[in-house]
């Protein structure tokens, strides 16, 4: 049996079998090809297309099996596009005019007719871009010898990698996900969030990882910071137990569904869920969320190959607004930027990603990009009850202009005659710079909704990405905590309410401090929500504090 240490971000078990995963490597050369290689290259093109169709048929059938002709009926279109003679001809065209090997050819010709179709008004047509995507990506992968299916495998297992980027996070199959093991990563990088996210079990900083342990059962054990691998009977039995008490556990936390956020003397405040996208909306309802304090909407963007247009922003917020009406969903505006990054926004690298060119200000730049987003959450807005936020928030200036071009966007839509609803306006308090201006930010909007994971980063300067700064980093430091009771003080001072949506709302330890602060709302991902519930619901504020809590 190997031990291996590392550092849990989620205390929980997960037991499996071990899958090495291997972020495959696309880089497509540009150089160009001999004139007696070109007919080669049309072969191997011949020979990727036939086969991502077969795969695209076998899938086919595959779907047609498990979920019925709806959801299969995706692929027999896919294959039908990888029959069109217009795409294979562009690619020819490539090889055989421009002398570029078949992969670049691919990269060209599909990108191109993606294009085409993104641009079109027909929505029909317009989602058919993804579709070429898709199909774009079957036959590089082809080409380059991916299999994507080895990267993941088949079967449920514990994913041990290098790192994974919040990109590859979130188009990972999370039915086959029982854990998460890396050797780098720090506890809140986004990576990290969205593994607590989905309640899965994960250790960061193992060093030890090897790709021997492939193939190889294992217990990651996020109550001692460790994973064993090949691991004895008796450790298969006890921590086995000890998983089974977790469920136990989690199931009986179901009695409090349908109960009240409401301490021993009767002070209610609001529990919200984070969310990446609509995919996480089941959790939001089966742990009794009321609502959603931070849609974390650049998920959408990661997700995406191209940007994510109008007509599909509008589709995933209103499914989000709508599916939980009347309950309030909270929506962030593109938090793009430092370690969230897409190929197709093309940004440049930068010396000091976590202080450059992120969200707001991308936003606020690039008028077009913001104002498709902010034309799908009007929309959505018509369908149940919405809140829109701006992160990295550091003056009164950006907000004005950020409502500006909000109003903009609605005078437009009611041109068009498109129906909008009302919508309350906040910001992210995640910024020195917003606490000591929260006074004046607190006049122009709603709510403040505090992210204590950038606050954490700007106060102490301390990169929350960089896992080597971990030993200096504090999550209860006394600068964090009382930049949050100077932004709670702040809010009510001019009716504005406050709530926390950073990873610091669901500790715990801090909650009687955040209710004896005033806070109005607590944030967190969807299986922190009845945790959270049975806490509050054990203060009494009338006595004395207990022991831990920090009293301003
Ligand atoms: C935060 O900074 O606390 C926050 C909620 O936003 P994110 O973690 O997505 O940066
Ligand atoms: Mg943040």
């Amino acid at each position: 049996m190997i031990v291996a240490t590392g550092k849990s971000i989620l205390n929980g078990i997960a037991i499996g079998k071990i899958k090495i995963y291997k972020a495959p490597k696309v880089e497509i050369s540009d150089e160009l090809i001999k004139d007696e290689q070109v007919e080669a290259e049309v072969a191997r093109y011949d020979a990727a297309r036939d086969k991502a169709i077969e795969q695209q048929n076998a899938l086919y059938e595959k779907a047609l099996e498990s979920a019925g002709e709806d959801s299969a009926e995706i692929f027999s279109v896919h294959a039908m596009m990888l029959e069109d003679d217009d795409l294979s001809d562009a690619v020819y065209e490539i090889i055989r005019r421009q002398k570029h090997c078949a992969e670049y050819a691919v990269k060209h010709a599909y990108d191109n007719q993606a294009k085409v179709f993104a641009e079109m008004d027909d929505p029909y047509f317009k989602a058919r871009s993804a579709d070429i995507y898709d199909i774009e990506q079957n036959v590089l992968n082809v080409l380059m010898g991916i299999d994507t299916d080895s990267m993941q495998g088949t079967e449920p297992s514990i994913l041990v990698g290098e790192d994974f980027a919040p990109s590859e996070t979130v188009r990972l199959d999370k039915s086959l996900l029982l854990g998460m093991i890396t050797r780098e990563g720090s506890s809140n990088s986004h990576t990290a969030i969205l593994a607590r996210s989905m309640n899965l079990p994960a250790l960061i900083q193992c060093k030890e990882i090897s790709d021997s342990w492939d193939g190889k059962m294992a217990i990651l054990d996020g109550y001692n910071h460790c994973v064993y691998v090949d691991p004895t009977a008796d450790l298969l039995e006890s921590l086995g137990a000890r998983q089974k008490e977790d469920e136990r556990k989690r199931a009986l936390l179901q009695e409090l569904r349908g109960m009240s956020n409401t301490t021993i003397d009767g002070t209610t405040i609001k529990v919200y869920a984070n969310i990446g996208g609509p995919s996480d909306l089941g959790a939001v309802q089966q742990n009794d969320a009321g609502g959603v304090g931070l849609f974390r909407s650049e998920f959408v963007y990661l997700n995406n190959r191209d940007y994510p247009t109008e007509e599909e922003q509008f589709n995933a917020y209103k499914l989000a607004v709508e599916t939980l009406a009347p309950k309030m969903v909270i929506i962030r505006t593109c938090d793009i930027g430092a370690d969230k990054k897409v190929d197709y926004m093309k940004l440049d690298p930068e010396e000091n990603p976590a202080l450059g060119y992120r969200a707001v200000r991308i936003c606020l730049t690039r008028k077009d990009f913001f104002k498709t987003q902010l034309r799908a959450l009007l929309r959505a807005s018509a369908y149940g009850n919405l809140g829109v936020m701006f992160p990295m928030i550091i003056s009164l200036r950006e907000v004005n202009e950020c409502k500006t071009i909000m109003e903009e966007c609605r005078r437009e839509l009611e041109a068009e005659g498109v129906k909008t609803g009302h919508v309350e306006i906040g910001i992210m308090v995640e910024t020195p710079a917003a606490v000591l201006c929260a006074d004046e930010l607190a006049e122009a909007v709603d709510f403040f909704s505090i992210g204590t994971n950038d606050l954490t980063q700007y106060t102490c300067a301390i990169d929350r990405q960089n896992a080597k700064l971990e030993p200096f980093s504090d999550t209860h430091h006394p600068a964090v905590l009382r930049a949050i009771k100077m932004t709670i003080d702040a809010g009510h001072r001019h009716n504005t309410w406050v709530g926390i949506c950073g990873e610091l709302g669901a500790d715990l330890s801090l909650t009687e401090t955040f209710l004896r602060m005033g806070v109005d709302e607590l944030s967190v991902n969807p299986k922190s929500v009845l945790p959270l519930r049975k806490q509050i619901r054990s203060i009494d504020l009338s006595k004395a504090p207990s022991e831990g809590t920090v009293v301003f």
